[in-house]
């Protein structure tokens, strides 16, 4: 079973569209649908914003789902100067920017029992960018900065940057990290960017929403045609 996990209805949209049939289940105040798609059986579903959302949801899909493997699809903002609007990346490692117990020593973004950075998984990763090539796409790989905050000001886009050398930010692909990794799950994490995470970021958000997340959902599904 291969898990596929947006955060946002439009983020996973495009996957129930292309697979066309699926049931619904219902557990834990959320929808899951499994569907086969590519000889391979998919558990998909929108976990709803934030890193707790994020990780009940994964958790869901790999106790009760029994799923294997995980990937994530959505959009982000940018906070590097090369990815602009519609530009897609992979997640190298994923840490948590909001988690702050500074007050007791430790650093920026310290989670006990893991550290700091989370890393993802190299076969999938591999299986992505020969995704990309095959399609002719240009796919980005870099560090996600994930926190309950939508960061749409400079100076906070600035000092996440700056202290993790993050490369975009985002709401859940963090706690999802935690969940796989914990549970020995390998994982995936694909962001289209949807703004740029500065002043005015959720104008751009709202504009470039379902196009971004369609870009991501459609690469995700044909990375399960590899799997
Ligand atoms: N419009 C929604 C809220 C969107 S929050 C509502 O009203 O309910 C933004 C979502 O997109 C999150 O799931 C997050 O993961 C991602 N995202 C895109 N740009 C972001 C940014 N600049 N900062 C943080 N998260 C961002």
């Amino acid at each position: 079973m291969i898990a596929i996990l947006g955060a946002m209805q439009e983020e996973i949209e495009p996957i129930l569209k292309s697979v066309k049939e699926y049931k619904e289940i219902e557990y834990a105040k959320n929808k899951f649908y499994l569907a086969n798609y590519a000889s391979n059986e998919l558990v998909i579903a929108y976990s709803k914003i934030g890193k707790v959302n994020a990780a009940i949801t994964a958790t869901v899909m790999i106790e009760k789902f029994n799923a294997s493997r995980l990937l994530f699809t959505g959009v982000a903002g940018a906070l590097s100067h090369g990815l602009k609007i519609g530009d897609l990346m992979f997640a190298t490692s994923l840490l948590q920017h909001d988690l702050d117990i500074t007050a007791f020593g430790h650093p920026h973004g310290y989670v006990p029992g893991i550290e700091i950075f989370t890393k993802t998984d190299s076969d999938l990763n591999d299986i992505a960018k020969q995704t990309a090539e095959q399609k002719g796409l240009i796919l980005k790989s870099g560090i996600i900065a994930t926190g309950d905050i939508f960061v749409c000001e400079a100076s906070k886009k600035e000092w996440i940057k700056d202290t993790f050398k993050a490369d975009v930010v985002e709401m859940e692909g963090a706690s999802v990290a935690q969940v796989c990794s914990q549970l020995g799950v390998p994982f995936f994490v694909l962001r289209a960017i949807s703004d740029e995470a500065g002043g005015g970021a959720e104008f751009d958000f709202d504009e470039f929403l379902a196009s971004s997340a369609k870009v991501s959902a459609d690469f995700v599904l044909s990375m399960v045609e590899k799997l």
